[in-house]
């Protein structure tokens, strides 16, 4: 592949912004002398720079001897001969110590309702939890597929999981009994932990149901034991013999369990990627890894304190809300927020309003959900951030998707008030934990990009063959070296893994993310440029989605959101079609004409008139996957006037593909 540049574009950031002496007085990580020193130990002594943060940071109840195993790559197995278990690296470990009557766990329920859990009263919740999965039969090794609300039971469950040494795989409660029945039989597991009802923005909505139904798809024989929270009052149905409820199952279970030790290969669950790109891959992560870079992270990506109250505001079905609320937090002995409902209700203040609430000081959410808070801010001042007292933050993330440099710098504006470091971290299920991202006490942040690799995270940008490409020079993101918490097979499918993340051409051992992106020519940060899929070729010239979906979305007084995608064209090669979602209604006919005219001058402004969309498409949302991730792959189709016929079980709006028909 040769690698002509990518097209300067608004996405060449002249803003920088240094950490403030505040911040970094007292970080985990305080400068960039001391990131760096780090990197250098990783560079210099791979197997001894992991070896001593495992030896730091996890609790081992036999130590390893062994580092990493690299014998049968891409197989690679870290800290092999080493045991331990996950859930007494989140909870034992802080018995007897000041932590031990912490709150774990601040839960604000739909409704409003607001309950505290100390780490140990929260040891005894799981440990009692683990007792009745065990006089259930449940044992070390079988899956339990988790299908339950946002909600500190759905924690409690994983956890239990954990400790007796049981797999988990979480679904997440928006998806359909077919996904729950694909999911089981993937899976093989001999149980579903589910609820009779999620409450979400004030409706009750059916798990139990679900379940239900998906079972009664077929295969699923293998399910002995369905375990029901009661989250409502509402009765639902139950089968004899195989369904109990929680109030059944915990009744006479003793609070304490004696954590099963594992191998630190021990797989610790199976968790399905979001299905932007394709059918859903079933991810598998080990024990010890997965818990080293989970506890790690918190500490230097969030800069935790022990006075912090941090909130990731993602669901425990994704993996952000695997490492970054059923694990991590817990690892690190934060005090954290879980929130069970939905940023607009019962309206679209209720982040802010949380925040104040609880005191908020580092704060974790996705690129979808600002942009869809500043589309409500600046109708309704109301629910404007300013409208509640966000003194108490410290520390901003973001995560999913890019953040456009607008919505990056709304975010650290109004919500920062230009004081919060906004740490915007790269990562995907597989990596299991943060890869590449700002560290507040240390890195000047530039909007829109990720920044630097974690030490010892060897992440570079490379051709198809898998020779480096220079700074400046669009390529694919891989990862060089494998990295303690990386996913460890797809379940059940070694060589789809192999396949899918190892090519050959690039000699079988460096992990291929499937992101493209490029590093900045002064400093060499990353920025994601869009899916490898995504980048276009206009009349020869590369370009990532990524930077006219921001220039687009840079037009602040019309464009809420925007997603770019190609078609292929005669004359071209590729047209640039793009989906844009306005801050007013839909426009159609002379309207619809005339503001696709004013976006496509605006691009040709901002970027060049090379990449000026040739089709715009309006529509009041664009097609999202249940994580909130834009579905480029069906617009593909759209702009190519395909009927679509692809994989849309992880689709959270499939009505809204009717309304992006017409071009203009
Ligand atoms: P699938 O693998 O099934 O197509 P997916 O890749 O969306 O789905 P996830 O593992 O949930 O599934 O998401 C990881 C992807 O999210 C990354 O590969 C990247 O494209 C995107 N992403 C996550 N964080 C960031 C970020 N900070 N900046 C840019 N992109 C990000
Ligand atoms: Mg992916």
């Amino acid at each position: 592949m040769s690698t002509p540049s990518v097209i300067e574009s608004v996405l060449v950031e002249n803003r920088v912004f240094e950490p403030s002496e505040a911040v970094m007085k007292g970080a985990c990580i305080s400068g960039m002398d001391a990131y760096s020193a780090l990197c250098a130990e990783a560079a210099t002594d791979f197997g001894g720079y992991w070896a001593r943060l495992a030896r730091e940071n996890v609790v081992w109840s036999k130590p390893f001897t062994k580092t990493l195993d690299e014998s049968n790559a891409p197989f690679y197995k870290w800290f092999e001969d080493g045991e331990l278990n996950a859930s007494a690296n989140c909870l034992d470990k802080h018995m007897g110590t000041p932590n031990e009557n912490k709150v774990a766990v601040i839960f604000e329920a739909d409704g409003g309702e607001v309950t505290k859990t100390t780490y140990k009263e929260l040891l005894a919740k799981v440990s009692q939890f683990a007792n009745a999965l065990k006089a259930r039969g449940i044992q070390k090794g079988d899956r339990v597929l988790i299908y339950m609300p946002m909600t500190l039971e759905g924690v409690i469950a994983m956890q239990a999981c954990a400790r007796i040494g049981a797999i988990h795989s979480v679904v997440f409660g928006g998806f359909s009994a077919k996904a729950v029945q694909e999911r089981i039989i993937d899976a093989g597991a001999v149980a579903v932990i589910t609820s009779n009802f999620q409450m979400r923005g004030g409706k009750e909505l059916p798990l139990k149901a679900i379940v239900d139904d998906g079972l009664g798809l077929g295969s699923c024989e293998s399910i002995k034991t369905v375990m029901v929270f009661e989250r409502t009052s509402t009765a639902c149905n139950m089968v004899e013999g195989r369904d109990v409820t929680f109030t059944e199952a915990l009744a006479g279970q003793s609070t304490e369990c004696a954590p099963v030790m594992v191998g630190a290969e021990h797989p610790l669950f199976i968790l399905f990627t979001s299905g932007s790109t394709g059918k859903p891959k079933g991810v598998q992560h080990a024990t010890g890894g997965f818990v080293l870079w989970a506890k790690l992270t918190m500490d230097w990506t969030f800069d935790l304190r022990p006075d912090d109250v941090f909130w990731c505001t993602a669901d425990i079905g994704w993996i952000t809300g695997h490492a970054y609320v059923a694990y991590g937090p817990l690892a690190a002995g934060a005090t954290q927020i879980i929130f069970e409902g939905v940023p607009t209700y019962p309206n679209a203040g209720r982040f802010w309003q949380m925040i104040e609430r609880h005191k908020c000081s580092i704060f974790y959410t996705a690129p979808t959900a600002i942009r869809s808070l500043i589309k409500s801010a600046e109708a309704d001042s109301k629910v404007h951030p300013d409208a509640s007292d966000l003194t108490s933050l410290r520390i901003l993330g973001s995560v999913g998707e890019p953040i456009n440099p607008e919505a990056w710098m709304w975010y650290y504006k109004n919500v920062g008030h230009e004081k919060c470091p906004i740490v915007d971290t790269f990562w995907q299920t597989e990596t299991g934990g943060h890869v590449i991202t700002p560290l507040p006490g240390a890195t000047p942040l530039v909007p829109g990009s990720c920044t630097l690799p974690l030490p010892g995270i060897m992440a570079a940008i490379v051709d198809e063959a898998g020779h480096d490409v220079p700074n400046g020079s669009g390529g694919m993101l891989v990862i060089k070296r494998p990295w303690p918490s990386m996913i460890r097979t797809i379940w059940g499918d070694p060589e789809r893994f192999k396949a899918s993340y190892f090519p050959a051409e690039m000699g079988g051992t460096y992990y291929l993310a499937g992101d493209g992106a490029v590093r900045s020519i002064d400093r060499g940060y990353f920025r994601i440029t869009g899916r490898i899929d995504d980048v276009l070729n206009v009349s020869g010239h590369r370009m990532g989605t990524m930077e006219i979906e921001s220039a687009l979305v840079a037009k602040t007084d019309l464009v809420a959101e925007a997603a770019v995608v190609g078609r292929p064209d005669d004359l071209t090669g590729e047209a640039i079609c793009a989906f844009v979602v306005l801050k007013r209604g839909v426009p159609t006919g002379d309207e619809a004409k005339a503001i696709a005219k004013q976006l496509r001058d605006w691009v040709a402004k901002e970027i060049g008139p090379i990449a000026k969309p040739k089709d715009i498409r309006f529509g009041e949302n664009l097609p999202k996957t249940r994580s909130g991730k834009i579905m480029r792959r069906l617009l593909r189709s759209l702009a190519k006037g395909e009927t679509i016929t692809q994989d849309t079980s992880t689709l959270e709006n499939p009505a809204i593909l009717s309304q992006l028909g017409q071009a203009y």
